[in-house]
């Protein structure tokens, strides 16, 4: 191989595509999945392929231009992703990496990985060190009422799923119990179900929602609270007998430090994008490891599988699909495990007479 393989150039597109479901919570719907869609060419005539998530389509022109303008930056350089890291840190010190900085920064991070795992001729996993696995998987379901919520945990223990997880928080706690125990009657006592607020509570009614909640064999209550404020959720901690489970917001390892060094949180679950990409999650997974915390993925499930199968601390990997319209299926589940595709890189293949429909 050759080792001194540069980046070419970076091809960026915006889509904004469907979902199977809405993604529906306590605090706002994500009808559509808008997503930035990341190019890198290399010297070599490799391909590396990431998405970034907006959340909303009014962020995709402002995150597209940010990735783009990263172009002038990248070109020459080694595909090198730690190095990668290094100089787009040094060089965005001043304005600060989180946000739309970090977003782009990380889709080039995992884009880079990519590559470089195509470039070896082997999937991600292999070159992280790890083989190829299957990670224990959960359905993740949204605030999707009774009639929906109640179809698709069928559907998830049908297909052998070992956990679902639902998103609560509806007006009042007798609907939120509703809800719950109704699911718990269609999955039965053996499938995990995790709830998520989605920071819709305050910390008193966090207390007495998951205080009613002890009794309803709950496997995690996720962001029951701001998701910035580490010490309330401390406090709903250790008010309740349920697991606490936060991470998706973590903008970088540090905030995840930040947040364990509070006590915020019994597990992690950061976001790959989020919390840094390929590069930012390695970092992540090792913390979890020091401080024994079993680390979950949030979306961007294609590259999750493959870092989840070199985290230590492994623990579920999230089901949710936010790029199926557009992608080709290489991540299959099965009997509620994720397949890590056997594969070169991380296994993103697009559809392009399916991106052709959705530009923006
Ligand atoms: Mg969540």
């Amino acid at each position: 191989m050759n080792s001194n393989v540069t980046i070419r150039s970076l091809r960026v597109r915006a889509v904004n595509v469907p979902l199977e479901y809405p993604v529906k919570t306590a605090v706002g719907i994500v009808a559509t999945s808008p997503l930035i869609l990341i190019d890198l060419e290399t010297s070599a005539n490799v391909t590396g392929r990431a998405y970034v998530f907006t959340y909303t389509p009014t962020a995709l022109k402002a995150t597209g231009q940010m990735v783009k303008d990263l172009e002038q930056i990248l070109v020459g350089q080694p595909l090198a992703p730690y190095e990668l890291d290094r100089l787009l840190c040094a060089r965005f010190r001043l304005i600060g990496t989180t946000g739309l900085v970090r977003m782009a920064m990380a889709g080039i991070d995992m884009a880079a990985w990519d590559a470089l795992a195509k470039l070896h001729e082997v999937p991600l996993v292999t070159l992280l060190g790890g083989t190829p696995k299957k990670i224990p998987a959960y359905d993740s379901h949204s605030m999707d009422g009774i009639e929906v919520g109640s179809k698709r945990a069928a559907e998830a223990a049908e297909r052998g799923y070992q956990a679902i997880k639902t998103k609560i928080g509806y007006q009042t706690l007798d609907e939120d119990l509703k809800i719950v125990r109704t699911l718990r009657s269609i999955i039965g006592d053996e499938v995990q179900l995790m709830v998520d607020y989605n920071q819709g509570l305050t910390i008193p009614e966090a207390i007495r929602r998951g205080k009613a909640l002890e009794q309803e064999n709950i496997a995690w209550i996720e962001e029951p609270t701001l998701q910035q404020d580490y010490e309330g959720h401390a406090a709903i901690r250790q008010a309740l007998n349920i697991p606490v489970q936060m991470g998706e917001n973590w903008f970088g390892p540090d905030e995840m430090a930040k947040a364990i060094n509070a006590g915020a949180s019994d597990f992690a679950m950061p976001d790959l994008m989020k919390i840094g990409g390929v590069t930012g999650w390695l970092r992540a997974a090792a913390l979890a490891e020091q401080k024994g915390i079993p680390l979950s993925s949030h979306i961007f499930q294609e590259f999750s599988a493959h870092l989840l199968a070199v985290s230590p601390t492994c623990h579920w990997i999230e089901r949710m699909d936010l790029a199926g319209a557009i992608t080709e299926p290489t991540l299959q589940f099965k009997d509620g495990q994720a397949i890590v595709p056997d594969m070169p890189g991380a296994g993103l293949s697009w559809r392009e007479s399916e991106i052709a429909k959705y530009l923006v």
